[in-house]
């Protein structure tokens, strides 16, 4: 596993399907970052703190982590003939909401790009029958997320993301 800050970090590789983490490792959304994520739990319980990030994702757009490094990243992972797709812990009834959002951060992604399941390892099995790559690279800011993917998948480079945005 590696650890990473930004984008740049990844090492892209020619003919890889890349599938990127969206909150706190693509988006970002004003104040949500981990440290929400761990007072809120532990202040107002699980349930509530759900709530609390759905009222901020339903009445805000997000920013992308670091524009200029992410579309470079795309730029070049589309140049080593490389596939993108999200996949992200949201429920599905988020979908459209998060089309919309990725979207409005002039991300491109067709409604098939983005998948929804907080059990990665076993969503990438299932995502990886659905392109023609032999190699895989996963990135996302949550360590759990990282070890779930690397206990079920083989040949996938694995990032950590804690972006050095996240707190800003
Ligand atoms: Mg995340």
């Amino acid at each position: 596993m590696n650890i990473i800050t930004n984008y740049d970090q990844i090492i892209i590789k020619p003919n890889h399907l890349i599938v990127l983490d969206i909150d706190e490792t693509t988006l970002k959304y004003p104040m949500i970052n981990d440290k929400w994520w761990k007072y809120n739990n532990e202040t107002f319980g699980n349930d509530y703190a759900y709530n609390l990030w759905l009222d901020i994702v339903n009445s805000n757009y997000p920013k992308i982590l670091d524009s200029q490094k992410f579309f470079d990243f795309i730029d070049k992972a589309e140049q080593f003939n490389c596939k993108i797709v999200f996949l992200t812990a949201r429920y599905i009834e988020l979908k459209q909401i998060t089309l919309d959002h990725l979207r409005a951060c002039n991300i491109k992604v067709d409604d098939n790009d983005v998948y929804f399941n907080s059990e990665k390892g076993k969503e990438i099995l299932k995502i990886i029958k659905n392109y023609n790559y032999n190699n895989y690279i996963f990135v996302d800011d949550v360590k759990k997320n990282i070890d779930n993917v690397l206990n079920s998948v083989d040949n996938i480079d694995v990032y950590l993301m804690e972006h050095d945005n996240l707190y800003i």
